[in-house]
């Protein structure tokens, strides 16, 4: 069977087609233009299917915001994707192209890639995190997801680490993304130099010795380390998988993975901590099996 794949974030759109086994092939990747709002992006995906794809029987589909699972409707996205919020996108998909269609958030549709075609593939249960702009949570349980009363659990990025802390965007002070995502590892390190732009940049400075940013991203570590222990005492899970481009540096995952270990109760310890595996596949492998998942 052919499986079409979306995965619908702020920034790109990216589509591809699988069998229920997980092998990709004609992947593409757009601009989603989702400032234009949601009709827009929503009426260019399906401009960009009729263009580029046919013969499919299935559509699986991760997507940012919080995501109703069964209506497949969007209970809340932030202003990323304007007029997001309330829309039907497994109706709207349903009725332009007559196949089944789930739709899912786009963080537990990556915890579930993992799951099944990457990193996560030997343990039934474990947690995901992915670090970015800010930090997305999904608990992997019994192999599936843990959604919450409606839908919306796992927002690990709004734990309070820091009480009165950073503003964040979702109104509380001291939020964990405040102090754990990328962005914020970013913008710490631009205050050193205004080159320090991305992840990428900020490790191509610690390879060159640079001690300020060496003790920036100490600090940062720090507060990532913090979240992921007291997860961990919740949780205990076997595993937690890291995802998000930072993560893509052995170095800070093996770093994180030790003092994460230095820090928790001795009877959490065997934890492993590792990172995701499908890049940024992982939204699309989750959409595949999403489908694979109902035809079981
Ligand atoms: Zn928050």
């Amino acid at each position: 069977m052919e499986i079409l794949a979306i995965d619908i974030g702020g920034t790109s759109i990216k589509f591809c087609i699988s069998d229920e086994n997980g092998n990709i092939f004609n992947f593409k990747e757009y601009d989603s233009e989702a400032k234009k709002g949601a009709k827009h992006l929503i009426a260019r995906i399906i401009q960009l299917i009729k263009m580029n794809y046919k013969d499919f029987q299935a559509i699986g589909i991760s997507t940012a915001g919080q995501v109703n699972n069964e209506e497949g409707s969007i209970i809340y996205a932030n202003d990323n994707i304007p007029n997001y919020t309330g829309m039907k996108v497994k109706d709207i998909f349903e009725m332009n192209f007559k196949v089944p269609v789930v739709v899912e958030n786009d963080v537990n549709a990556a915890a579930l890639g993992e799951r099944n075609f990457g990193a996560g593939k030997k343990y039934k249960n474990f947690l995901c995190l992915t670090y970015g702009t800010g930090i997305g949570g999904a608990v992997v349980c019994n192999s599936g997801i843990y959604r919450g009363f409606n839908g919306s659990a796992s927002e690990f990025g709004h734990m309070i680490l820091y009480p009165g802390g950073r503003k964040c965007t979702c109104g509380f002070l001291g939020c964990y993304e405040m102090y754990g995502s990328t962005t914020i590892l970013v913008k710490k390190a631009l205050e050193v130099d205004k080159k320090y732009v991305s992840g990428r940049d900020i490790f191509e400075g610690l390879e060159r010795g640079n001690t300020e940013l060496e003790k920036i991203l100490e600090g940062w570590v720090s507060d990532v380390v913090y979240g992921l222990v007291s997860l961990t005492h919740i949780f205990n899970p076997p595993a937690i998988i890291l995802g998000g481009g930072v993560m893509e540096q052995d170095k800070l995952v093996t770093l994180i993975n030790s003092k994460v270990k230095e820090l928790i109760i001795e009877s959490y310890s065997d934890i492993e901590i590792v990172k995701a595996s499908l890049g940024n596949k992982a939204g699309l492998l989750g959409a595949v099996s999403l489908i694979s998942g109902i035809l079981r």
